[in-house]
């Protein structure tokens, strides 16, 4: 036993001296990273009561725990946390893509694109809101839509998908057909036209709706599905981030029935990604949130009551939010993690 257990460590050390850091038969080709926005234990964990046995994320192998502080602040905002996720890098609220004092910062879709890889950047809110910014943008204020639409639809990525029809072409914005036209985009509005498109990279821009849930054209699934089949004809790989937006703005509302709806689009979501990942062994999966808001709580204690949501406050919490990873690479996101750290790792693999 001693010395087969020596004979262990001796081959763990000869390896780690002989390996980079992220090995290949550890490296995933490709990654979807699915973030909840404003999604932290109590909300996965009702996600969990809606969804019962349809929570494929509970099963997911890894967990572990996130701190979402930025660099200024104990309670993130979503620009921030996003931005640490995308680039390894804390910096303070409000600011996407670049560090404290203003430097840009390469995140993960740029990187992706740089090794080759096909890229996506898929929401239910505005996408050029923070968390997409924040991996294909760079810019001090989030709010700054004028600089963050160029950069987004210049990043490469072959996929950008989202609410904000509705404000596009409205002054100072332009058209969807006018950006399309300027960033070599095919434009898709409808449910139909992300059926019937053929291109090489597609902006399908859907109205955004009230709390920022699913689009009554196109739910997250469905979105992600097409996407994900897209992104996959890529042989180098590919980089797709989800986020629902839905779980922040109903917790901002203290809503209850868009809550619920958009954690069971979300569960969805996942579902859709772990049936292309029950295919694909070399896909990396990531479910988390960027930050917790309203203080969620769970109620009641009463045998056989139904699911009650509560919500302490109307804003963002500053609590660890849970991080659920499956694939090639998932087992170096277990413990504490900081959201930097998830950054930083999937830096290396898109390498
Ligand atoms: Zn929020």
């Amino acid at each position: 036993m001693r010395a087969r257990m020596s004979f262990r460590l001796l081959a763990v050390a000869t390896a780690a001296l002989l390996s980079l850091p992220t090995s290949a038969a550890t490296a995933p080709k490709s990654v979807i990273l699915i973030i909840g926005d404003g999604m932290g234990v109590a909300h996965f964990t009702a996600a969990r009561f809606l969804a019962g046995s349809n929570a494929r994320f509970t099963k997911m192998p890894v967990t572990g725990l996130v701190m979402t502080h930025s660099a200024d602040s104990i309670v993130p905002d979503s620009a921030s946390a996003a931005t640490a996720m995308a680039t390894g890098v804390k910096t303070n609220n409000k600011m996407v893509g670049v560090d404290p004092s203003g430097r840009k910062l390469l995140t993960v879709l740029e990187a992706a694109e740089k090794s080759g890889r096909a890229t996506g950047l898929v929401t239910t809110t505005n996408f050029w809101d923070a968390t997409p910014a924040a991996f294909a943008a760079h810019a001090a204020s989030r709010r700054d839509t004028a600089a963050l639409i160029p950069q987004i639809l210049s990043s490469g990525a072959e996929i950008v998908a989202g609410g904000g029809a509705d404000k596009l072409g409205v002054a100072p914005l332009p058209s969807l057909e006018a950006l399309a036209r300027e960033y070599k985009y095919a434009p898709i509005r409808t449910a139909a036209e992300l059926e019937s498109v053929r291109a090489q990279r597609m902006l399908a821009v859907f109205p955004t709706e009230a709390r920022e849930v699913d689009s009554k054209l196109v739910g997250l699934p469905v979105l992600a599905a097409w996407a994900i089949e897209r992104l996959a004809r890529d042989p180098d790989g590919f980089f797709l981030l989800l986020e629902h937006e839905g779980p922040d703005g109903s917790s901002h509302g203290s809503a209850t029935p868009e809550l619920e709806a958009s954690l069971l689009s979300l569960n969805e979501t996942i579902n859709v990604a772990l049936d292309f990942a029950a295919k694909n062994r070399d896909v990396l999966v990531l479910v988390t949130g960027d930050h917790e808001t309203g203080g969620l709580q769970i109620h009641p204690e009463k045998p056989g009551a139904p699911l009650e949501l509560r919500w302490s406050n109307v804003g963002h919490t500053g609590e660890f939010v849970p991080l659920f990873a499956q694939g090639p690479g998932a087992e170096s996101f277990t413990g504490l993690l900081d959201n930097t750290d998830i950054g930083k790792k999937l830096l290396r693999f898109m390498r």
